[in-house]
């Protein structure tokens, strides 16, 4: 942002809403009485790459534990699909129809995917791209956004890159959606951890949505970790938009296949700041914010809260597992005196 821009965009929210930024609630528009719940899983290995289950067999798995959107994400390095002598002509397993089953016929949705694995593993999504040949995280991302698609780091906790350079890259490409903070439950255990540190640097100002995914390569890996899509019907363009938007919640559990507590509403009160979740099967309600337990039960009220900033996110403790829901931006009071002058604002480029 350049100083004049930053400076009309401090102005306009000065006049805007009298002096504050109200709360961002990335829930605001579902509707929870009509909205549809769907649980996905957006990250599958078969055995097209390292995986044990046929392709047909992972889809069977998932759809008889409830799953109705699921993304077989192969490795492009590993197995029948990729391509030695021609990394370029790796493919995707897709699509389903190749392996006797329609999405259709089953009531699930299909996501075209893919493990770009050469570099950072990252999600490629709604795409064909499987090309293993290239040479940085930020080359792999950029082809994925131009061929339309939507991209997601994975497993952050097997590298070792500083915040820092995740928030540059966020900013850098909007397709890049997110970043996965349970793989197959806690395997990486400093991932919600970096996901915090990721977010007292990037909020107030962007969100970065977190995703729960199996990483299944054997069978007994399914139904571990999963994303609820809320979404007003099962469409490829639905689920798009609920990922850009963070429009899921997701969730964790130590034994496969057990339950996680549900959210069944949420509830905000944009000028109070105010965030009230109503829910099943859990135990307590944890509402965190740069990595520290703030404030706990159904109700985040930052006048009662210790110390949140910029951001609060919720953790809901079951019997099994846990729930999450993404990032909640919290009100911010914008004064005369934490605005730059204008002399200073538009020296700043
Ligand atoms: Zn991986
Ligand atoms: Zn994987």
């Amino acid at each position: 942002m350049t100083g004049k821009t930053a400076w009309a965009w401090m102005c306009a929210c000065l006049l805007g809403s009298l002096g504050s930024i109200a709360l961002a609630n990335p829930y605001a528009d579902v509707d929870w009485e009509k909205y549809e719940q769907h649980r996905a899983n957006l990250h599958t290995h078969t055995t097209m790459s390292d995986g044990r289950l046929t392709p047909a067999e992972a889809i069977d798995r998932y759809r008889e534990l409830g799953y109705t959107v699921l993304a077989l994400t192969d490795h492009d390095t590993v197995g029948p699909k990729a391509n030695r002598d021609d990394p370029k002509k790796a493919e995707t397993t897709w699509p389903w129809q190749r392996f006797d089953r329609d999405p259709a016929k089953l009531d699930m949705l299909a996501i075209q995917g893919n493990e770009i694995s050469k570099v950072h593993h990252i999600g490629s999504y709604f795409t064909g791209f499987g090309n293993a040949e290239v040479e940085s995280p930020e080359q792999a991302i950029e082809e994925i956004g131009q061929r339309g698609g939507l991209a997601v780091m994975f497993h952050p906790g097997r590298y070792d890159y500083s915040p820092e350079w995740y928030v540059g890259l966020f900013k850098r490409f909007p397709h890049l959606v997110g970043v996965e903070v349970c793989n197959r439950a806690d395997r990486y255990p400093t991932d919600l951890d970096l996901w915090d540190d990721i977010l007292e640097m990037s909020m107030p100002g962007q969100p970065i949505w977190g995703f729960a995914d199996d990483d299944t390569h054997r069978p007994e890996e399914v139904g571990r970790s999963w994303e609820i899509l809320l979404l007003p019907k099962l469409t490829a363009e639905n689920v798009r938009e609920a990922m850009k938007t963070g429009r899921f919640y997701f969730s964790m559990v130590y034994q496969a296949g057990a339950p996680a507590p549900r959210i069944k509403a949420i509830h905000a009160d944009e000028k109070a700041g105010t965030v009230t979740i109503e829910a099943e099967g859990h135990q307590q309600i944890y509402w965190i914010s740069c990595g520290r337990i703030v404030s706990s039960g159904p109700t985040f009220d930052p006048k009662r809260a210790r110390r949140p900033q910029g951001y609060v996110r919720a953790k809901l403790r079951g019997e099994h597992g846990d729930t999450y829901t993404q990032p909640f931006r919290l009100p911010i009071r914008v004064t005369p005196a934490s605005v730059a002058p204008v002399g200073q604002s538009q020296v700043a480029e």
